[in-house]
């Protein structure tokens, strides 16, 4: 098989399991689908929330230098003319001049075998009439054009142009326009962060890849305010901690790697970017990016809110606009790189099996307990103590009845579950139950005491 027809398969895989196993199914199945999103299902539901809950806890509540906000998705119209998006958050379209479909110009480009980077679309136009890039039904392509990736809505009973607003394509405008509550209710010292989790939208063109390009997604961001003099202590700093962050996700850190983005193809405010990308099964790609984006936005609701974004340093008259170090994670990224990084294939008695080795704190299901045969009362009992006392220490806790022994360890294994507990009638005896491990697939005998323990 060669290199890419693996990789595809790698991926038809992961998505088919996520699907057959209720972690990620196409968004509004039932009635044909809905290009671009995507839902979550119970196991889905629980990945999601462990990845994020462990974002929150690494970045804001083991750290006194970082406060949460959580803003409102709609917003004034003017933070997004001020920030640029209005004018400049665009994607560069071409139609498929038979079928009328439409694809962005630059992967297009891109997958001819052509570098993209920092093209305009004047550029981009030319490369294909040059090369003859085809659109991938083979057909011709019309002129590129720029396309804006906002949706639009309006707020309020009247559609005018004043009520026009968009649902955000980032969470990071909703940090700066709390900047000054912040400073004018805690006062921090510099440097100090703020993070948000929350939705984003954008209407790419061409939505692919699984949940990697979708078009409602939900992002992880900080805006850290510092000192313009020390820029660049922060952003080594964060760059270290995104780093840890990805380990305990139990990305592999080989397949890590730092972008450093040239100055033409930065965005124009950016004195520095890092991307850092992943091997994905699709091939290496954008996993979040880390950027300094020196006092651009608070200046900009400076001048155009016409309120001061100064800070006072503490006991001084020092006053400045504070610059801004900015992590920026997606998080259907980082759930595609958990999934791709666990998902194993192997044999275990001659049949081939299919697990998923997350890290233990990640798994959507932390124990699956099992009476040894349904149909026998005293068994079942026992288990269900044994279930209700897991199930108060760890929550997420599944019970399986069905199918034989052999069958629920292979269920588990497909959905992470790191420790099966199966109830025989030793443990009525001995109160002691076997512990199966996912990874190794080896028996433990223990006593329920230790599991509580
Ligand atoms: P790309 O170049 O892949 O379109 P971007 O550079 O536009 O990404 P940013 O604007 O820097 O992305 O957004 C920050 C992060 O948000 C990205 O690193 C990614 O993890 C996530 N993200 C952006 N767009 C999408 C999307 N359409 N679907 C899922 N995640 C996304």
């Amino acid at each position: 098989m060669s290199d890419k027809t693996e990789k595809n398969v790698q991926m038809e895989n992961i998505v088919s399991l996520a699907k057959r196993r209720g972690f990620i199914y196409p968004g509004s199945d039932v009635y044909g689908g809905l290009s671009g999103t995507w839902d979550y299902g119970p196991l889905g539901v629980q990945l999601k929330r462990n990845i994020m809950q462990l974002w929150w806890k690494m970045f804001v509540d083991d750290r006194d230098d970082m406060h949460g906000v959580d803003a409102a998705i709609l917003m004034n119209q003017n933070v997004w003319k001020a920030s640029g998006h209005v004018d400049t958050f665009t994607d560069p379209l071409v139609e498929d001049l038979e079928t009328k479909q439409r694809f962005r110009a630059d992967h297009l480009v891109k997958d001819a075998g052509f570098a993209v980077d920092g093209l305009s679309n004047s550029e981009l136009n030319e490369l294909i009439i040059e090369k003859q890039i085809k659109s991938p039904n083979g057909n011709e392509l019309s002129e590129v054009r720029t396309f804006n990736m906002m949706f639009t809505t309006t707020v309020g009973p009247v559609a005018d142009e004043k009520s026009v607003s968009y649902l955000r394509p980032e969470t990071a405008q909703g940090i700066f326009t709390n900047y000054k509550n912040v400073v004018d209710t805690l006062y921090p010292d510099l440097p100090f962060g703020l993070a948000q989790q929350g939705k984003a939208f954008r209407n790419e063109i061409s939505p692919r890849d699984f949940i990697f390009r979708s078009r409602e997604f939900e992002q992880m961001e900080i805006e850290y305010f510092v000192n313009p003099a020390n820029w660049e202590e922060s952003f080594s700093a964060l760059l270290k901690d995104i780093h840890a962050y990805l380990e305990a996700l139990g990305l592999p850190a080989d397949k890590i790697h730092e972008l450093e983005v040239p100055e033409n193809d930065r965005a124009h405010y950016s004195k520095r970017t890092i991307d850092i990308e992943y091997d994905f099964p699709i091939g290496r790609e954008e996993l979040l990016g880390l950027a300094y984006r020196t006092d651009f936005d608070l200046k900009n609701i400076h001048e155009n809110a016409g309120k001061s974004m100064e800070y006072t340093v503490k006991g001084t008259n020092e006053r400045f606009i504070p610059h801004v170090i900015e992590p920026s994670f997606g998080v259907e990224r980082a759930i595609m790189a958990v999934l791709s990084a666990a998902y194993r294939e192997d044999e275990v008695n001659g049949e081939k099996r299919i697990y998923l080795a997350f890290p233990e704190h990640l798994a959507p299901v932390k124990y699956c307990v099992s009476p040894l045969l349904k149909n026998k009362p005293e068994l079942v009992a026992k288990a269900r103590e044994v279930y209700m006392i897991l199930k108060k220490k760890h929550g997420n806790v599944m019970w399986d009845d069905n199918g034989n022994i052999g069958k629920r360890y292979r269920r588990q294994d497909e959905i992470g579950t790191p420790h099966c507990v199966v109830i025989d009638f030793e443990s009525l005896e001995d109160n002691s139950v076997t512990v199966r491990d996912r990874d190794t697939t080896e028996q433990r005998r223990v006593s329920i005491e230790s599991l509580n323990g």
